[in-house]
């Protein structure tokens, strides 16, 4: 039986800054019970519904964070969503901490008038799409021919690169081919990407865009850039002037004409108004007083997440963006995009992790965080909850299906029915044929 002195803490949310702050948690306080919650029955959030399905070596991540469930202290409870399964009050009747780490995930609105029109998308929802997310319609909405990205940082260039890539440029990814060939049937012609900030100042990695500059795909240019003066470059901090090197080597006369759309790059714009009636038709941007109307078949806003409409993102959101603390009050806590907003890699959460795990262990150190004797942890929770949770050896068993339904071309074949996955993880892999 638990040792009623056992400090029992709930982690709402299992992507990377749940999964990071588990770790910490283990080193400060390794006498804790943690229950990783996540709505899904899969584990780590963005890592597998975020991430570029292309970028497999950014996902290998999660076989870090496997290694968290082996310890005995940590529990994986898939498939329990808190708001609808299980209430915040009685989760934390159960817990003497509860962290949310529940991550930010609608994408922003632009926000300027036509933005409701048809054909405006959030990057968002394309990208979750492309990783067969079960929230998402499994085939993309058609983009047409003349697609306008706006923003300009790593999501942004993640939207791009896939709306330059072809059917070949997909081997070893997890990528849905449901959503994959619902637009390469019909692919761009011509892409703008259009970013506020002037290229150096741009929030796009660098090496993000010298993978497009290597990718054997698209013919790009610079339209009326707002570029550095002659002689300002060797003041712009390193990462300012490798973008402003990786734009150069994308747009050079001499890079190899490729297949793929031609791309058009718009730094220094904004746009301020989408055209069309009933569905869109063109961008106005301005810059300046200058004025340019670009022809689109489909715009898709790369801005930012905000917090969904549930009640635990509302109230994340009515507690806006924190990073110095992630207490909220006695035995409530945050941690992540949850608690510092919609910035930064997956790293950047580990930092923050430390933080609220250090906070926690100094609240029980001083007696401010009571560890109370009856509260029982995970078997304390409503039996209508027990029941439905998912547990990390069943993730494991949906998880080798997904590789062995996989073709050879792909890492995995994602099952994009949130209810058929509970089944298949619960051991019924031969009725999902
Ligand atoms: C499209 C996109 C691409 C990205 N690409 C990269 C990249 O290539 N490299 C990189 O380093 N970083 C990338 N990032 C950033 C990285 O994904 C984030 O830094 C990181 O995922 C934030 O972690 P988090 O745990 O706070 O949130 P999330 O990863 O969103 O995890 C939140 C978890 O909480 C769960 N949850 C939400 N609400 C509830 C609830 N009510 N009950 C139970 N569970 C709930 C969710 O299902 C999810 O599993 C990307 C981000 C996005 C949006």
């Amino acid at each position: 039986m638990t040792d009623t002195r056992t400090p029992k803490i709930a982690i709402v949310g299992s992507g990377p800054s749940g999964c990071y702050l588990a770790q910490a948690l283990l080193r400060s306080i390794p006498e804790c019970e943690i229950a990783m919650l996540d709505r899904l029955v899969s584990p780590y959030g963005l890592v597998r519904y975020g991430i570029a399905a292309d970028h497999q070596h950014t996902k290998a991540i999660s076989r870090q964070f496997d290694r968290l469930f082996a310890h005995p202290g940590v529990r994986f409870v898939g498939n329990v969503e808190v708001g609808r399964d299980v209430s915040l009050d009685e989760l934390r009747a159960c817990f003497d901490a509860v962290v949310l780490a529940t991550g930010l995930t609608r994408d922003r609105g632009l926000g300027i008038p036509g933005s409701d029109l048809d054909g405006v998308h959030g990057a968002g929802a394309i990208i979750r799409a492309l990783n067969a997310h079960p929230d998402s319609p499994e085939r993309l909405p058609e983009l047409g021919s003349d697609v306008v990205v706006v923003g300009a940082g790593n999501v942004a260039l993640d939207v791009l690169r896939f709306l330059v890539k072809g059917p070949d440029d997909y081997d070893g990814s997890d990528v849905s081919d449901t959503a994959l060939d619902s637009y390469l049937a019909a692919p761009a012609h011509r892409v703008t990407l259009v970013s506020r900030s002037a290229l150096p100042a741009s929030k796009g990695d660098p090496q993000m865009l010298r993978e497009l500059a290597q990718l054997p795909r698209a013919t790009y240019r610079c339209v009326d850039s707002a570029e550095p003066e002659p002689g300002v470059d060797c003041e712009l901090d390193r990462t300012a002037a490798a973008r402003v090197d990786a734009v150069a080597a994308l747009t050079a006369a001499d890079r190899p004409s490729a297949p793929g759309p031609d791309v058009s790059l718009r730094f220094g714009w904004t746009p301020v108004r989408i055209l069309g009636s009933g569905a869109v038709e063109g961008v106005e941007l301005a810059r300046g007083d200058a004025v340019a109307v670009v022809p689109a078949t489909a715009v898709v806003s790369a801005i930012g997440f905000d917090p969904a409409a549930d009640a635990l993102s509302s109230l994340i959101a009515a507690l806006g963006p924190d990073s110095a603390s992630g207490r909220i009050e006695t035995g409530l806590y945050r941690t992540g995009w949850a608690q510092r907003g919609p910035r930064g890699a997956i790293p950047e959460n580990r930092g923050y992790a430390r933080l609220v795990s250090d906070e926690i262990a100094s609240d029980l150190a001083d007696g401010s965080l009571p560890v109370v004797a009856d509260r029982s942890g995970f078997t304390g929770l409503p039996p209508e909850v027990l029941a439905r949770a998912i547990d990390f050896e069943q993730w494991l068993v949906l998880e080798a299906h997904e590789r062995k339904i996989a073709t050879p071309a792909r890492a995995r074949r994602k099952h994009p029915d949130h209810s058929r996955m509970a089944i298949i993880a619960r051991g019924a892999a031969h009725t999902d044929r």
